[in-house]
């Protein structure tokens, strides 16, 4: 069976590549009906916060990942497994395939000069029977990694010097936890992303050494920003909150991220994950930078946000509107509106006129609007709108005629009208948002913004 592993370290957000692991990892699982086993690296115990925790597994959820779902098992939490790699440092110490050393960084030096990196064996065979246990490093040949999206990677084992498995109290390195865990939860395919790939020689060795088959490897690419450099929680926007909270819909974000480094082929891009997720597989992932385009994801959430039907949008508006907001009001224009965000938390600010007692003024809109023959507009304006037809049409006839009358057309004409109803240059259609103000409220701005003007 396929048993494949997300394996975070709880560090407070869940980041984007994370989620690109978890999502192929999970069209695997889903595709063979195996497992995916989430489990959580936490023996860095004075940075983990159980919170962390419950968000891990809520992002995964909110991307598609259900821990109530067959296939997802855990979450595991590494500290619980302490026994077990104690177990294995004793085995692989017994075995003659690591040994105990008492050797400090400054004795090393002094042996070996300060340009030498490494270890240079010095505890060995010695037959110690206490200090930190390293695990000894064939002298000769090379460990040979198979991997899925890199093809055979060598590493030379005179470069890889005896690796520390467990400090001096017994307590084990990530390296030899994340390699136990791995053996005790059977899994058959580590994938992951490409900063474990170094890593990887040092794993498979001890795999072997504990005498199990190593799984199958795959090294996910790196992912860059527009500059070519990895993405990074200081410069670039990394968690996954941090796109939901924006208004990003999750079915968006699955399928953007399942194409850092996999494409379904063909010219289609945008694409389900129940169509897409089928289609994924690791020998087609490209081992080359994967550049996240924030503008090509807004591009794609603004595409699954129209197609959205009319009444299932409204819903996924809810966050982003002030409870006090009349809900009929917004419905009226929603549809309007669904055609103009590109992600949802841009709601707020095309539809806030409507609910709100005086529009915000944007100055930059109103130094730009309120000019030239801005005032006659608006009064001519105003003079019509007591007994115009309240329909777009009828609306619109009417600012024509009075744009008209100064050799003005409906788009130069609209514009201090706009500003006056909704405080802004853009924004919805602008005779549909006075449909939904209203005669008296579009009055009462009209006339409240000539006064501001003139006055
Ligand atoms: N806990 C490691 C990390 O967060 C992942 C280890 C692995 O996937 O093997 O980077």
């Amino acid at each position: 069976m396929i048993r494949v592993r997300f394996a975070p370290s709880p560090t407070g957000m869940f980041h984007v590549g994370g989620a690109r692991s978890a999502l192929f990892n999970w069209a695997l699982a889903e595709q063979a009906g195996g497992r995916f086993v989430l489990r959580i690296e936490d023996t860095d115990a004075a940075r983990n916060r159980p919170e962390w925790i419950d968000g891990i597994v809520s992002a995964l959820a909110w991307i598609g990942i259900d821990a109530g779902s067959p296939l997802f098992e855990g979450p595991y939490f590494q500290s619980a497994y302490s026994e077990q790699h104690r177990r294995a440092v004793d085995t692989l110490v017994a075995a003659g395939r690591a040994y105990h050393c008492v050797c400090t960084r400054d004795e090393v030096e002094a042996r070996t000069g300060s340009e030498h990196r490494g270890y240079d064996g010095f505890c060995r065979d010695r037959g110690l029977t206490e200090g930190a246990v390293r695990f000894r490093t064939p002298d000769e040949g090379v460990t040979v990694v198979k991997d899925l999206v890199r093809g055979t990677v060598e590493f030379p084992h005179t470069a890889m010097e005896d690796f520390v498995v467990a400090r001096a109290d017994g307590s084990p390195l990530f390296m030899l936890a994340n390699v136990v865990d791995d053996v005790e939860m059977r899994i058959s395919h580590v994938v992951r992303g490409e900063e474990h790939l170094s890593n990887t020689p040092k794993q498979q060795l001890l795999w072997e050494a504990l005498g199990v088959t190593p799984p199958v490897w795959a090294h996910l690419p790196v992912i860059v920003n527009e500059k070519r450099q990895k993405l990074s929680k200081r410069r670039d926007k990394v968690a996954l909150e941090a796109y939901r909270e924006e208004g990003y819909l999750a079915e968006a974000m699955v399928n953007y991220l399942m194409l850092l480094g996999w494409g379904p082929g063909g010219d289609r891009e945008i694409m389900p994950w129940a169509e897409m997720a089928p289609l994924f597989s690791l020998e087609d992932v490209n081992p080359s930078p994967a550049f996240f385009d924030e503008k090509k994801l807004r591009a794609f959430n603004g595409e699954y946000i129209r197609a959205l039907p009319l009444p299932e949008f409204v819903a996924r508006c809810e966050p982003w509107l002030e409870p006090g907001w009349d809900r009929e009001v917004f419905a009226k224009v929603a549809g309007l509106a669904q055609t103009r965000v590109a992600v949802l938390s841009e709601i707020t600010a095309n539809v806030d006129f409507l609910f709100l007692k005086e529009p915000v003024f944007d100055q930059a809109a109103w130094d730009k609007a309120m000019k030239n023959s801005a005032a006659e507009i608006l009064g001519g304006y105003l003079a019509r709108l007591e007994k115009v037809e309240m329909d777009p049409e009828s609306l619109k006839t009417a600012l024509e005629e009075v744009g008209a009358e100064y050799g003005l057309k409906l788009g130069k004409a609209q514009a201090p009208v706009r500003v006056a109803i909704t405080g802004r240059t853009v924004g919805l259609p602008l005779f549909e948002s006075i449909e939904a103000l209203g005669r008296e409220r579009s009055a009462e701005r009209i006339r409240a913004a000539l006064a501001r003007l003139t006055g």
